[in-house]
């Protein structure tokens, strides 16, 4: 225990050492208000993503599955369309979106159970004039039981193909990163797809950007959309907020990843952001909206250069939760971030880049309060600064 220490404090001494960046409050204030300036109106609903997140990763406990179920048992939004050809048969919480194509559709996330994708994926599709027995392919964006639980069910049901990343099917086949009752098994393997691969279905095409930070499999989906005679060009976001813990290199996988994605949606002209949950990127009022709106004007096109804040938002809201979790390595044990409960039997799932930051960890010591709830999380609900306990609404 002792050896342990002493290697932590050395990994410790060393990662403050060799950082060239010294974290302070003033920097995580700055990245903070640069975020909320770049959000501006049109973009606060990203803002929840710089409020200050836990060190630990929630376990399955009652606590989660009551929050949980609150978040599942709001009355759901009308089903609707965002294009010509992309529908919406979300619940308030989570997004399913359905892409129409010439020979079938493809679904895009499957909710967090069997009965909620037979209610609102199926019955959904029904009211909008879809026919769930079209479904081709099933899209797990990322594998967390949100969004995979109703997955098998569609697939066995209607013979679609399940689509997901390599490392997230890992995830999903030798440790879930977090669990409940509430959702059903994840899906069984079938199609991994990679970082820049596309999937064609008659006359569209999904490319798949494996956008690492949120999960390290995270598929941000690009394809193209229409409204009338216009083409489009949309990107669903595949995995917005940080609550893997304390984990440096999930963030800046996901600086990385909003850096490059930033640099492909101005190269690739995507003007459509869109997210998996409905509360980051407006979908209810848009689809609202949309539906009075005259011909020719589609709330859901945002714009190539809304597209590019987003992105820096997100990147933003990031520095900034890296800055707390380093300013909190120097701070010492006192700090709610410096938790270290679970943190040890957690490693497995950790990339081996972040050995030192989980030596840092174990060097400030045991803390013996339980870790805050990390997951579900709402984002109408911004947490106080300094707690990090996320509420349902
Ligand atoms: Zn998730």
């Amino acid at each position: 225990m002792i050896r342990t220490i002493l290697l932590g404090s050395v990994a410790l001494a060393a990662l403050v050492a060799c950082s060239t960046f010294t974290p302070s409050q003033v920097s995580v204030d700055q990245y903070v208000d640069d975020a909320r300036r770049i959000a501006g109106e049109d973009l606060k609903f990203l803002m929840p993503v710089c409020n200050p997140q836990p060190a630990v990763r929630a376990v399955p406990s009652q606590a989660m599955d009551e929050s949980l179920a609150k978040l599942i048992n709001q009355p759901p939004p009308e089903p609707g369309q965002a294009f010509d050809n992309l529908y919406y048969v979300g619940s308030a919480w989570v997004s399913a979106w359905v892409l129409k194509t010439s020979e079938g559709l493809i679904l895009i996330d499957a909710l967090n159970n069997a009965k909620e994708a037979a209610d609102l994926i199926e019955g959904g599709m029904r009211r909008l004039g879809l026919d769930p027995a079209q479904i081709r392919y099933v899209l797990v964006t990322h594998g967390h039981g949100d969004h995979y639980g109703g997955a098998q069910m569609i697939a066995e049901r209607y013979g679609a193909r399940i689509v997901a990343s390599e490392i997230d099917w890992q995830m999903m086949e030798t440790g879930l990163e977090f669990d409940s009752k509430l959702w059903d098994r994840p899906p069984k393997r079938d199609i991994a797809v990679r970082d820049g691969e596309t999937l064609t279905l008659g006359d569209s095409t999904v490319r798949f950007m494996i956008t690492p930070g949120h999960t390290l499999g995270t598929i941000s989906p690009v394809f193209d959309v229409r409204d009338g005679g216009q083409m489009h060009k949309a990107m669903i976001w595949g995995g917005t907020s940080f609550n893997f813990g304390r984990d440096m290199g999930r963030l800046d996988g996901y600086i990385a990843q909003t850096e490059r994605m930033r640099e492909l949606a101005s190269k690739w002209g995507i003007d459509g952001p869109l997210s998996n949950h409905p509360g980051f990127d407006g979908t209810v009022a848009k689809l609202k909206a949309r539906a009075n709106a005259a011909p020719g004007s589609n709330p859901f096109v945002s714009g190539q250069s809304v597209v590019d804040r987003a992105m820096r938002v997100l990147n933003t809201c990031a520095r900034a939760q890296k800055t707390r979790f380093l300013l909190t390595a120097q701070a010492g044990a006192e700090n709610i971030y410096a938790a270290a409960v679970g943190v040890q039997d957690q490693r497995g799932s950790h990339h081996d880049d972040d050995d030192h930051v989980h030596a840092g960890i174990l060097a400030l010591g045991n803390i013996n309060h339980a870790p805050p709830i990390a997951f579900p999380f709402s984002v109408d609900t911004p947490a106080p600064v300094g707690l990090t306990v996320h509420r349902a609404p």
